[in-house]
């Protein structure tokens, strides 16, 4: 399997992402870490929370939440899913 380099933009931190591409080693790509993305949307999504009459609870479960109804809950518990649906997102909003 081909891999790619990611590295985090706050902390420093690498991993590899699987990739249909072979890239050097010396080539990598910028992104978040799971704890840094935690610590940069979980204001955004606490006020979003409060706003709708609810505990601004997301990012605090550690892995595991039975609220299975909650719409953040794929945000909340699996960040590496999150950020994919992030970056799948369109910016016209
Ligand atoms: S999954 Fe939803 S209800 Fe559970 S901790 Fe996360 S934000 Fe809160
Ligand atoms: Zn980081």
């Amino acid at each position: 399997m081909k891999k790619l380099r990611v590295k985090c933009i706050k902390c420093g931190k690498e991993w590899q992402k699987e990739s249909s591409f072979s890239w050097g080693h010396d080539v990598f790509t910028s992104s978040l870490c799971n704890p840094c993305f935690r610590k940069v949307i979980s204001p955004i999504i606490h006020k979003k929370q409060l706003r709708e009459g609810n505990f601004d609870c997301f990012g605090k479960a550690q892995d595991y939440c039975d609220q299975f109804q909650c719409k953040y809950i794929e945000w909340c518990l699996r960040w590496e899913e999150t950020e994919k649906a992030i970056n799948k997102t369109p910016t016209s909003r």
